[in-house]
């Protein structure tokens, strides 16, 4: 906070202890609601009189682009913390810190781009201007499941705005935030422009809420449960902040009888195991055409064997623990729910190793015939648990895909690219694959939901314009 380490004005700190074995790793100051003020107070200062919003663009493009160098170049630490408190997988955690620095640097250029316009023809005895302005004070409030990329793509583009900027991420994974700090001050961001408030689980929520509520916060942009998004987007009506939410989803994964079947089968998998399925956009319901139903689940069944559940810290690892005991008891109660009501295909507990007794593993999971309208296919289970529901025409494959409260994202398997873009085009989300899932390695495309996924987007040149505000000037020529 203001450009240093700090503990809390309390006094108080908190604990973080691994999900894989129980070890003490991180002490961190424990900020209630007058550090959440004070923090507040900083960025204010530093938005309404300091050099960041008045710096020219070339400034904001120097200090992203080094910091993504220095994330670059210190990535095996920032993966190490990120392993040790979330218990992602290092060839993940390395992963996400390559995506930060992207992130950083596409910013970092987009800072150098951003241009407002002029209008002169309508009246040829005036000129309008249409400028683009950074939105203020933006607070956020961030996830543990993407601890590092979850603040980048929110900090990158209110930074290229020239925002001055408040953060309190998850108390599960609190020190990539940190980390990210220091390299942005080292990378010559003045002190002040981001402050970063670490806070346990009660006092997260308090901290939170000060954000959400406060007049000299000019936009929250927070990544959680939808629960937590509607309660930070109530509190934020108080002064008719702007609001980004990106929150839950249950997204469909549409496989039809064309499609390569082995590389969807793999991809399916992969969909919701990702992150031990700790992802919002995870393709966690499977919606198998039925002439091709019992043939994909034999598949399905052998690529979720190559699962490796290992000690997070290993690089051949693919799925670590979950993230805390009490998601770990969540998730099996979800698997529970599976046993009583669906058919068993793979899975469904923690796996028998000894050497994982000590961490909140689950076996990936897959429950075959599934009603879409059951708890299994309705609720964001946020671990690898998969229901497979069968169709047998496009527009039921639509209509179960839609049949939901959210709408982030969706997958659709197929050799005809007709049937791709109905597809694509009639499922209500943010973001839908044809033949891949999570990503077609393209970096910096829009990313967020429709319904109870959310409001507003991330990445790319929608995630900029979050961060500003429209002016218009108009000139009377004398
Ligand atoms: P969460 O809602 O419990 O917490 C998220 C953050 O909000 C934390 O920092 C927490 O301290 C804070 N918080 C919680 N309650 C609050 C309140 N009432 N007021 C203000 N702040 C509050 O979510 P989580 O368990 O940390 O993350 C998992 C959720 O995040 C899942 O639902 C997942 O889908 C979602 N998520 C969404 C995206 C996306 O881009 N759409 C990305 C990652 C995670």
């Amino acid at each position: 906070m203001d450009g240093a380490s700090r503990p809390a004005l309390s006094g108080a700190r908190f604990e973080r202890h691994s999900p894989f074995d129980g070890a003490l790793v991180g002490v961190f100051a424990d900020g209630g609601e007058e550090d959440a003020e004070r923090a507040v107070e900083i960025a204010r200062r530093e938005f309404d009189t300091g050099t960041w919003p008045r710096s020219p663009s070339r400034r904001r493009y120097e200090v992203l682009t080094e910091a993504a160098r220095l994330l670059t170049a210190n990535a095996d630490a920032v993966a190490e913390r990120m392993v040790l408190e979330s218990g992602k997988p290092l060839a993940l955690a390395l992963g996400e810190v390559g995506a930060a620095a992207r992130c950083l640097e596409y910013y970092g250029g987009l800072a150098l781009s951003v241009e407002g316009s002029a209008i002169n023809e309508r009246n040829p005895g005036a000129l309008g201007l249409i400028l683009r302005e950074p939105i203020g004070v933006a607070a956020f409030i961030t996830a543990w499941n993407f601890p590092l990329l979850g603040v980048v793509c929110k900090l990158a583009p209110a930074l290229a705005a020239g925002c001055a900027v408040v953060a309190k991420p998850s108390h599960l994974c609190p020190g990539p935030a940190l980390l990210l700090a220091r390299y942005l001050s080292e990378a010559g961001l003045p002190d002040g422009v981001f402050n970063v408030v670490t806070s346990q689980r009660e006092r997260g929520a308090v901290v939170g809420q000060h954000f959400a509520s406060s007049r000299k916060v000019d936009k929250i942009a927070f990544t959680g449960s939808t629960a937590g998004g509607q309660a930070v987007m109530r509190a934020a009506a108080v002064n008719t902040k702007r609001v980004t939410l990106e929150l839950g989803g249950k997204s469909a994964n549409i496989v039809f009888p064309d499609a390569p079947l082995d590389d969807a089968a793999r991809t399916a998998i992969g969909a919701f195991t990702f992150n031990s399925g700790q992802q919002c956009s995870a393709g966690s319901r499977l919606l198998l055409h039925r002439d091709i139903h019992d043939e994909f689940l034999a598949m399905l069944t052998e690529h979720a064997a190559a699962q490796v559940l290992g000690d997070p810290r290993d690089r051949g690892t693919t799925m670590g623990p979950l993230i805390s005991a009490q998601q770990h008891e969540r998730v099996l109660g979800y698997v529970g729910i599976g046993h009583a009501e669906a058919k068993l295909v793979t899975g469904g507990g923690v796996p028998a190793d000894p050497a994982l007794r000590g961490g909140y593993f689950v076996e990936p999971t897959v429950f075959a015939e599934v009603n879409n309208s059951s708890r299994l296919a309705q609720e964001e289970i946020f671990g690898p648990v998969l229901s497979v529901i069968s169709f047998e025409t496009e527009q039921e494959a639509v209509a179960l895909a839609n049949d939901s409260a959210y709408g982030l994202a969706g997958g659709v398997w197929t050799n005809s690219m007709d049937t791709a873009l109905r597809v694509a085009k009639g499922v209500r989300t943010g973001k839908m694959f044809v033949n891949c899932y999570n990503t077609a390695g393209i970096d910096d495309m829009p990313h967020g939901g429709y319904k109870d996924s959310g409001t507003g987007r991330e990445f790319g040149q929608a995630g900029l314009e979050e961060f500003q505000e429209l002016k218009t000037v108009q000139i009377l020529l004398r």
